[in-house]
């Protein structure tokens, strides 16, 4: 399959956009960018096609996807018992990097909520996302546009890296502005529940949803016959093919610690570069938590380029935008985390 190329950036936006709409109604499936990461759209409401995106991918048919809607109204068309909390996270965090899980509607796809009666719904903010969604009158379910296990795509040359030759067409817009995926709440049980942390963060959820809980999987590795609230979570994520691990500690014990490591990468802050003499790549700064998401994802890709042994990320705070970076590094490491 050749992959339509649709350049927002350099050619005709609205052309470029109403293609991408058509593409989509006729059951293909488009790389797109949103704030958060690149997305493997297809319609909701069109089984053939996300099982095309499932394939594309290499995605575990059971790990349910997000839709994707540019109003309120989509909102009740593919959810129902929507709970007044919804509506108040809906006018706190939309548009934006945040995803709810409701119960669906009939008009969702079984294959999109991967057999479970509920869907995860999000109203982005990137305008061509949801140019795209309002031409063609059509939610769209999308996860991320990498072949699952890698690294989540920010930038249309990581999806065509990926997915060149395996999708109908790919939306060429601006680099994410966000860098890692939504945060990922549950409205379904007794306690809304955070099963996956993003840029809109646990304190800020707390002002809308003061009872809300962490599901344990966010920060611990899930025991293989578990029950998990988000299927999503039981599978190894974002690793590069380098040996990863995790380093928590202050500036001087990392660099300590990393350099007497052989044929390694320090993957560090910039407050660390100057002090450490093996081969190194910074992320941003530790105080700047949005810069280390924007940037973690690109960084994980290059790391394999590069014909090293081992790779130690010097870990984030927990706190703010640093869990949702934290989150993706610990998966990315396989949990292996040491603690100086
Ligand atoms: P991705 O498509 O890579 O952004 O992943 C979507 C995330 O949302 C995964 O962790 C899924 O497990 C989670 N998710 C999607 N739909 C549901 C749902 N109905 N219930 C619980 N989690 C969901
Ligand atoms: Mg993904």
């Amino acid at each position: 399959m050749k992959t339509i190329r649709l350049d927002i950036l350099s050619g005709d936006y609205k052309q470029n956009i109403e293609k991408a709409a058509d593409i989509l109604r006729s059951g293909g499936i488009v790389g797109v960018p949103t704030e958060t990461v690149y997305g493997l759209a297809a319609s909701a409401l069109d089984d053939n096609a996300i099982k095309n995106v499932f394939s594309a991918k290499g995605r575990p048919q059971d790990n349910p996807l997000i839709v994707h809607i540019d109003s309120i109204e989509m909102l009740e068309k593919v959810a129902s018992d929507i709970p007044k909390s919804a509506y108040l996270c809906a006018e706190r965090f939309w548009p934006g990097p945040f995803t709810m899980v409701l119960k669906k509607t009939s008009l969702i796809a079984t294959s999109v909520s991967g057999g479970l009666d509920s869907v995860a719904v999000r109203m982005p903010s990137e305008k061509s996302i949801r140019d795209i969604i309002s031409v063609g009158n059509l939610p769209l379910a999308a996860p991320s546009a990498n072949i699952s296990g890698a690294p989540s795509p920010t930038s249309y040359t990581h999806v065509l890296n990926d997915l060149d030759g395996k999708i109908d067409a790919c939306v060429l817009g601006n680099d994410c502005t966000v860098g890692v995926e939504s945060t990922v709440v549950s409205l379904l049980g007794e306690h809304p529940r955070l099963l996956r942390p993003g840029a809109v963060t646990l304190e800020e959820l707390k002002e809308v949803l003061p009872d809300i809980v962490v599901d344990d999987a966010i920060l611990s590795e899930p025991k293989s016959d578990e029950k998990v609230a988000s299927p999503g979570m039981k599978y190894k994520h974002y690793a590069p093919k380098t040996e990863s691990y995790l380093v928590e500690g202050d500036t001087n014990s990392y660099c300590q610690f990393v350099n007497t490591k052989l044929n390694c990468l320090a993957l560090c802050f910039s407050e660390d570069e100057q002090y450490i003499t093996v081969n190194k790549m910074v992320y941003g700064t530790r105080l700047n938590e949005q810069t280390l998401a924007k940037n973690v994802f690109s960084a994980l890709r290059d790391i394999d380029k590069l014909g090293v042994d081992a790779v130690y990320i010097h870990a984030p705070s927990k706190s703010g935008v640093g869990l949702a970076v934290y989150n993706r590094l610990i998966r990315a490491s396989a949990f292996r985390v040491i603690k100086l």
